[in-house]
């Protein structure tokens, strides 16, 4: 029986995991569910799963939880950062899923990594936001990182047992690897002409056409930071170099990612757009587990495309793909400022093309420091939240 914590259960990747592992009862014992703010989401979710500890984000949220599940369940219900980190390393946990949104699931998750845990790695920006630092730390602690993320996992089913056996250290050109193709499906304004991308509304950015997602990653795959994420992601978990690691924009999303090998052959993982797979992978990992998803019916797909990004149409995307090799500072204060400008879009507070806008203004405004220490990597964060708003404010809408 293995024991698990899923930081982030009510959210996408959160329900899914517990979708499989509702399929495999008697296999896994949930021992922490943590949310924000969701409070009868995550009541619901204790009462199903019983977990021993359920952590909420203020105590307010602990408070109304509690109510909920009194005399119901003996779910211990706990708030805050120390609490999170505290069913991160648990000594009765082996296995965390790390599926909260941004930059505030940083902490947790590198307490889990720093305690040695299989860390099942959703949480994009954590690594986005640390980079080597957090490869550094999971090679101190020996913790396997498993990454959920469609592309990556489709990426390390491809590469062979012992570059799997290295991530975050792997030499690709050791095992005869040429690159990595990420594919990308372009998002809901993939045709959309360029020209009408401003008046786009939260509701229209949030409707993708092929996976269905939390708001903040889905406005993310509309303006394709999402992939500049991934791409940043992939650089860190498979050690490349830039010829190392391309981009494919792939409307169908039936090809989660490619690996070009030196001999010529391509190696492909295919699958429905349904993130119950790679979530199954890594829970069952070297085993295969039952994930609730149908198989895929070739008869019935009519083409497979590909085309390369249009920077006009996706400046986020160069963005990252240049952040990524200027170096950490880059990358960390692209991410804090993208976190800012995707909210104040859905708050209503600027277009949708002011998100490039206000990502390249704050690192147009930012000085290159060496981030190799959390205090540095936090207080770049800090800064680069402070100069996103002060754009919001200055041109944003209202
Ligand atoms: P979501 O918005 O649906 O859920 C986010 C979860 O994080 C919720 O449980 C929420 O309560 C919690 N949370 C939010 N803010 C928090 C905070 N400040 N402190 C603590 N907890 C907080 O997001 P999602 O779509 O499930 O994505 C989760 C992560 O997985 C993201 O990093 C995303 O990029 C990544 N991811 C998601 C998908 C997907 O299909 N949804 C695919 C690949 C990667
Ligand atoms: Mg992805």
């Amino acid at each position: 029986m293995r024991t698990i914590t899923i930081l982030g259960a009510t959210g996408s990747i959160g329900q899914n995991t517990l979708d499989v592992l509702s399929r495999h009862p008697g296999d896994f014992s949930v021992y922490a569910l943590t949310a924000h703010s969701q409070v009868s989401a995550m009541a619901e979710l204790c009462l199903t799963h019983q977990p021993k500890y359920a952590v909420m984000g203020s105590s307010q949220a602990a408070n109304d939880l509690k109510e909920q599940l009194s005399g119901k369940v003996s779910t211990v219900v706990l708030h805050g950062l120390e609490a999170l980190i505290e069913v991160s390393q648990s000594s009765d946990v082996d296995t965390v899923m790390a599926a909260i949104v941004g930059a505030a699931g940083l902490k947790p998750t590198l307490a889990a990594i720093d305690a040695g845990k299989t860390v099942l790695l959703a949480n994009k920006e954590a690594l986005v936001m640390s980079g080597q630092l957090f490869i550094d730390h999971a090679q101190r602690s020996g913790a396997k990182i498993l990454p959920v993320d469609s592309e990556h996992n489709a990426i390390f089913q491809c590469l062979p047992e012992a570059a799997q056996e290295q991530v975050g250290a792997m030499s690709l050109n050791e095992h005869g690897v040429d690159y990595l193709l990420l594919t990308g499906s372009g998002g809901p304004f993939r045709d959309l002409p360029v020209d009408k991308l401003e008046q786009q509304t939260p509701k229209a950015a949030c409707n993708h056409p092929n996976w269905s997602m939390g708001q903040k990653i889905s406005v993310d795959s509309a303006t394709m930071l999402n992939k500049g994420l991934e791409y940043i992601e992939a650089r860190w978990l498979f050690n490349c170099t830039e010829p190392e690691l391309k981009v494919v924009i792939h409307p169908q999303s039936v090809i989660h990612s490619m690996v070009q090998f030196t001999d010529g052959s391509v190696l492909a993982q295919m699958g429905q757009p349904d993130m119950r797979t790679p979530i199954a992978h890594t829970l069952g990992y070297p085993e295969r587990l039952k994930s609730g998803v149908g198989g895929l019916d070739f008869t019935t797909l009519n083409e497979l495309t590909f085309r390369q990004p249009d920077y006009a149409r996706y400046p986020c995307l160069k963005l990252a793909i240049q952040a990524c090799w200027d170096g950490q500072w880059a990358t960390t204060t692209l991410n804090a400022a993208n976190e800012i400008a995707v909210q104040a879009f859905l708050d209503g507070h600027i277009q949708f093309t002011d998100i490039a806008k206000v990502c390249d203004s704050v690192l147009q405004n930012s000085t290159p420091v060496s981030a190799d220490s959390l205090e540095v990597l936090f207080n770049l964060d800090t800064q680069s939240r402070e100069k996103a708003s002060q754009w919001v404010k200055e041109y944003g809408l209202c």
